[in-house]
């Protein structure tokens, strides 16, 4: 059985440290924001290389809450890619504004910025980019385009920690980035988790407040806000876990490039670093016709895998009449091809090696 992330195995590595740690927050009882939450807001904030790093409760909190941060609102547009996991629309229609999808990039899966001033109008008010299987978006145009039209750019990092262009970090390039550590992402939790960073001290103090029921000061209330805080035990794994993300990201990417090696001879589409930025890894997919034949194959050899994503934001059932006029040829061919791989910094070689016979014996049968 080879599962499509090995958590036992990584959990092996920092089980002591861990085991100490809440064994510690047990004992002292600081259960909400304690010490483990501002030392590990610190210490993302240093690594992420930003001013102000506030955990939240999950990812998709992270993006609500910056876009209620970033003043977007009722009958504003959000332009974003069709091509991703659900939150990334989820927490602009939270907020009463519209998500408005553009195709994606050929090659790379993420946004295409030549798609997006085609579709800006007065309502748009916001880009979110979604850094895709931990590849960076094309940030360089995205910026370009926010500053000509004034709008807001919040990046969906839930899946690109430790994803970087030219030095600086994912998240640290537009006005808030947001990311999640539900326990398959690349820096994972025990359990739920996020994060949003931003250099605005305005912003941050709102997503502060926003975490905290609207409250600077305990029982003095001044906006309507939320529960979503990031958990204290969450915080001593994602401590533990942050000290070796270069180290896990590493082995991610030479998970990657074994597996373009061996498959280099075989009628697939192996994924494409657009070298813009460090690609990260957090999902290694592949398109292939033959979709079927190789889950089958795969599934039968008790490996892993997985399909991210076969239905395009605009053609789920909760957003298809609304985008029944949405045509995106480029996301709706890749859903049809496309497939996952296992991938995570504890996959053997000798995995990798079994993991592609498998679909060598079926593309070569
Ligand atoms: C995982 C993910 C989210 C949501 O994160 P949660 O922590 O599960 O709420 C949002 N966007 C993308 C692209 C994701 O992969």
């Amino acid at each position: 059985m080879i599962p499509m992330v090995n958590l036992k195995a990584q959990y092996a590595e920092i089980k002591e440290e861990v085991e100490r740690g809440l064994a510690e927050t047990i004992e002292n009882c600081s259960f909400i924001l304690g010490p483990n939450v501002q030392a590990f807001e610190k210490e993302t904030a240093a690594y992420l290389g930003v001013k102000h790093a506030i955990g939240v409760a999950s990812g998709t909190d992270a993006l609500h809450l910056a876009l209620i941060a970033e003043g977007i609102g009722a009958g504003d547009e959000v332009i974003t890619t069709a091509f991703t996991f659900i939150a990334t629309a989820e927490a602009i229609a939270y907020v009463g504004a519209i998500p408005v999808f553009v195709d994606i990039d050929p090659r790379t899966y993420n946004i295409a910025p030549e798609a997006i001033e085609a579709v800006i109008t007065p309502k748009t008010k916001a880009i979110m980019p979604v850094h895709l299987f931990g590849q960076p978006a094309d940030m360089a145009e995205i910026v370009e385009i926010c500053q000509k039209h004034n709008l807001k750019l919040i990046e969906d990092c839930c899946q690109s920690f430790g994803a970087s262009i030219k030095g600086q970090q994912t998240g640290a390039i537009g006005d808030a980035g947001a990311y999640s550590f539900f326990p398959s992402k690349n820096l994972g939790a025990f359990g739920d988790g996020g994060l949003v960073v931003t250099n605005s001290d305005d912003t941050a103090a709102k997503i502060k407040q926003l975490r905290n029921h609207g409250s600077d000061i305990r029982y003095y209330h001044d906006v309507i806000g939320y529960n979503s805080r990031l958990d204290e035990m969450q915080a001593v794994i994602l401590r533990a876990k942050l000290k070796r993300i270069d180290q896990y990201n590493q082995g991610r990417r030479h998970v990657a490039h074994l597996y373009a090696e061996l498959m280099a001879d075989l009628p697939v589409i192996t994924p494409y670093e657009d070298k813009l930025g460090e690609h990260v890894y957090h999902q290694y997919v592949v398109l292939s016709d033959r979709r079927d034949e190789i889950l089958k194959a795969l599934q039968d050899n008790q490996i892993g895998c997985a399909i991210y994503y076969p239905v395009p934001l605009h053609q789920q059932n909760v957003f298809k009449e609304a985008y029944a006029n949405v045509s995106l040829p480029v996301t709706e061919s890749v859903a049809k091809t496309c497939f996952a791989l296992p991938i995570c910094p504890f996959l053997s070689d000798e995995d990798i090696h079994k993991i592609v016979s498998v679909i060598r014996g079926v593309l070569t049968a």
